[in-house]
């Protein structure tokens, strides 16, 4: 993801460093913000929402707008993998 093309700030053309905004879960458990299509209904084989994404985040770094990209995962049709719980 390092050839990503620069962003600039919408407000004020400043530039953009990338941050992370933090979801605390579970026990303090730290995860990126996702996000999935209002309406979406959870997955009832891998218990995620088909339309789920991770948000992106980026602060400018002279009058500290925040602004969120989306970032859409592609699709998977039979997903057996499960990234194990930390
Ligand atoms: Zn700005």
């Amino acid at each position: 993801m390092s050839d990503q093309p620069a962003r600039t700030c919408s407000d004020c053309d400043g530039e953009l460093q990338a941050i992370v905004v933090m979801d605390v879960g579970h026990q303090g458990a730290v995860g990126q913000l996702q996000y999935y299509s209002s309406g979406d209904k959870r997955s009832f084989w891998t218990g995620r929402f088909p339309t789920a994404g991770t948000v992106q985040a980026f602060l400018c770094q002279d009058c500290g707008l925040i602004s969120l990209f989306g970032q859409p995962k592609p699709r998977v049709e039979q997903e057996v993998t499960e990234e194990p719980e930390e």
